[in-house]
């Protein structure tokens, strides 16, 4: 059996890496870019690269600056901030670049609620970017393995989508690395948690989450964690504690932005 039938029988989606058809499908990619090239998803203007973002808007983003190495929570100096040192969180590291304040807050509420996939794509290319640009800097090294995280099924039914499936799905094509859908299932319909106080939050159920049908790939995996914006980190918290207890090695989250600090 070939890697990829192996893989599918795993509950693995291989990124389409080494096909003839991801070479085609690239060039005519890259191709159109050329021929026509986009407009800034911000100012409208002609975008003339291969993002749906303009030069001059991509310098105006809100971007993280001095953080903690664990929870990326924006800290005055370096180094690791006191709640993460007085109980380390269940993930390893928080990957982000971008602040959730104006224009990414916009960028993201036309991706989630407006269902705007341009929005969605452009967010999912900075991320890689960054992720790119840490890796090249000898930051991290890449995952074996990026997961989603789950929506419960009836929120899924009434949006349409899941935003960080399609953000998974973007970053295992360009990155090259396996992803996988049915790793971890949400088992509780927890409510929208960026409405709630912290003290609303601390009162919800304490594991939202369990292993799903494809948890076996997580034996032994360094997965990175797929999220659109991290608020408390309560949720990237109980999932990595399922996700290890499933059988990961260790667990990242990648995000397309952080809040600037919880409330
Ligand atoms: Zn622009
Ligand atoms: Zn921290």
């Amino acid at each position: 059996m070939n890697t990829r039938k192996l893989a599918f029988y795993n509950g693995l989606k291989m990124p389409r890496s080494n096909s003839l058809w991801f070479g085609i499908k690239n060039l005519f990619t890259n191709a159109s870019y050329q021929l026509l090239p986009g407009a800034c998803l911000l100012c409208g203007l002609s975008a003339r690269r291969n993002i749906d973002l303009c030069h001059a808007c991509e310098a105006s983003l809100p971007r993280l600056g001095a953080h903690c190495d664990i929870c990326a929570t924006p800290v005055h100096s370096s180094g690791i901030c006191g709640r993460c040192q007085s109980q380390r969180p269940a993930f390893s590291t928080v990957q982000t670049d971008l602040l959730y304040q104006y224009p990414v807050n916009l960028l993201l509420q036309r991706f989630k609620f407006g269902g705007q996939l341009a929005a969605g794509r452009v967010l999912a290319q900075l991320l890689e970017w960054h992720i790119r640009e840490q890796v090249n800097n000898n930051n991290c090294t890449l995952p074996d393995l990026l997961i989603p995280v789950p929506l419960h099924w009836k929120r899924r039914f009434t949006r349409g989508f899941n935003q960080s499936e399609i953000i998974t799905r973007e970053l295992s094509r360009q990155l090259k690395i396996k992803h996988c859908l049915q790793a971890v299932k949400r088992v509780i319909n927890t409510p929208a948690q960026h409405h709630l106080s912290r003290k609303d939050r601390q009162r919800l159920p304490g594991n939202a989450f369990a292993p799903g049908r494809s948890a076996k790939v997580l034996q032994g995996a360094r997965v990175a964690l797929i999220d659109d914006v991290l608020t408390t980190g309560s949720t990237a918290q109980s999932l990595s504690q399922t996700l290890l207890k499933a059988g990961a090695k260790s667990v990242e989250i990648w995000l397309l932005a952080r809040t600037p600090l919880d409330n």
